[in-house]
């Protein structure tokens, strides 16, 4: 019986972690986040944050392809090795799949969409314009919204999802969060203050 239970949970957890490889780690390269205060700081609106939300937008659905490896390890071992394990693996990335798949269809909003792109392109243009909030306009994405930082004026009510930074709750803790919310904006008391 527990072994049945590990083999399904090792399974299980295996496909957890392949199918978010895309998410957990390319954007967190240090190169890659030269141009961004360190996390969890709030981020100016420039060309730089709008193609990080594109690229996260793309290691977002890059999991449904990864899903393919714990599914093809999944179909072997059920074929040839423990029936179990495969099929913890073939849940977890089976769900992944049923769960994207018809959040898409339903219109649910994912963590990062060409929407979210344009509306922060969008408070962007606002600031550089002549109907900018105040004079020196600075738009910056804080946790709980985009908030202009020279007057204070919230310009974007959009909570800040993950954007790929090396995370200041650290390796361990960051990671853990990561695979609890899946990139997704959250507010917790620690990071309010
Ligand atoms: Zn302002």
């Amino acid at each position: 019986m527990w072994i049945e239970f590990f083999e399904f949970f090792s399974g299980a957890t295996m496909a957890y972690l392949i199918t978010r490889i895309p998410f957990l780690t390319f954007p967190r390269v240090k190169t890659w986040n030269d141009q961004f205060p360190p996390h969890p700081e709030p981020i100016y609106i420039d060309g730089h944050l709008i193609q990080r939300v594109l690229h996260m937008r793309l290691f977002y659905w890059l999991a449904l392809f990864f899903a393919i490896i714990p599914l093809t390890f999944g179909w072997i071992s059920l074929e040839h090795g423990s029936a179990i394990f495969g099929f913890g693996l073939w849940s977890v990335s089976g769900w992944l799949i049923l769960s994207r798949t018809t959040a898409f269809i339903a219109g649910e909003e994912p963590p990062f969409t060409k929407q979210l792109a344009m509306r922060l392109q969008n408070v962007k243009n606002i600031s550089d314009s002549d109907d900018s909030c105040c004079a020196f306009a600075q738009p910056m994405w804080e946790i709980a919204s985009v908030r202009c930082k020279a007057c204070g004026k919230m310009l974007l009510n959009e909570p800040r999802p993950d954007l790929g930074r090396p995370r200041s709750d650290g390796w361990i803790m960051g990671f853990i969060r990561l695979l609890v919310t899946d990139g997704k904006a959250f507010i917790s008391i620690d990071e309010e203050e």
